[in-house]
Order: structure tokens, then C-alpha cells, then sequence
């Protein structure tokens, strides 16, 4: 956990090797439009160093964890969407749907969101 997957398109994109327009970046955290939005505002919010999931956390990362919320928040306000409110959603593993391997946080908001699942 941690090293740079030279595989990992989050990896890539939290080193700016594409030029993406960072929503919200803080020392460890990087926030983006998601290239294929599923509610008006769809942001990811990721750590930069490779974790592949929520399942990889524990107590000892609770620092990058509450960094993670702020950014959300941030990105909320960035948004507009702070007041008329937003879901974080974090997939991980096969039963989720979970395809890219690196943890990401999902800020979804802008409209009224359906079910959860
Ligand atoms: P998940 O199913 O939770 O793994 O979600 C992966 C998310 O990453 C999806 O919402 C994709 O649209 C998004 N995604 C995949 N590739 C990119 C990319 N290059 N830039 C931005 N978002 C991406
Ligand atoms: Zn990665």
C-alpha cells in the first residue's frame, strides 16, 4: 500500500499526468470531475498515495480519513451543493461494483438522488 501502481489511472491522475483540473487539492488528497457523472455533480475525492480500497483503513489513518471529509466538504461548497445537500459513496469489492482500485470517495449531489441500492 502507498507505492505509486504504474497500472493505476487514479495514480496517474493524482500525480497530474493528464493536466486534470483539480477541484480541491490538499497534501494528501485530490478531488476531480468524474469523466462519467451520474448525478450533476460527481466528484472523486482520493488519496494521492495508492490504497485500493476502504477495506485497506483502519484507525492508524484516520488523519488521511478526516482529510478525505474535508475535501468532500470543500468540494460541496466549491459545488454549491453545501446547502441543498450530497451523498459520499465509497465502493469496495466485487459485491459493490467497485472498479477502479484505488480508493476513491464519490461526492454526488446537484439533484434529488435516488435509492442507495
Ligand atoms: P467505482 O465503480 O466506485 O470504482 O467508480 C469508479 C468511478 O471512476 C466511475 O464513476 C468512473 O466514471 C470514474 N472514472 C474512471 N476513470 C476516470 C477518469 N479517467 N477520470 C475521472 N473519473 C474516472
Ligand atoms: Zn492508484
Amino acid at each position: 500500500m502507498g507505492e505509486r501502481q504504474d497500472d493505476c489511472i487514479f495514480c496517474k491522475i493524482a500525480a497530474n499526468e493528464f493536466g486534470t483540473e483539480f477541484v480541491v487539492e490538499t497534501e494528501h488528497v485530490v478531488a476531480f470531475s468524474d469523466i462519467s457523472p451520474q448525478a450533476p455533480v460527481h466528484v472523486q475525492v482520493i488519496p494521492r498515495r495508492h490504497i485500493e480500497s476502504i477495506r485497506e483503513m483502519n484507525q492508524d489513518d484516520s488523519a488521511l480519513l478526516g482529510e478525505m471529509i474535508a475535501v468532500a466538504n470543500q468540494v460541496a461548497v466549491e459545488k454549491g451543493i453545501a446547502e441543498t445537500g450530497f451523498r459520499l459513496v465509497t465502493n469496495a469489492g466485487a459485491d459493490s461494483g467497485q472498479e477502479v482500485m484505488h480508493l476513491h470517495v464519490h461526492v454526488l449531489g446537484g439533484s434529488k438522488l435516488g435509492p442507495i441500492a
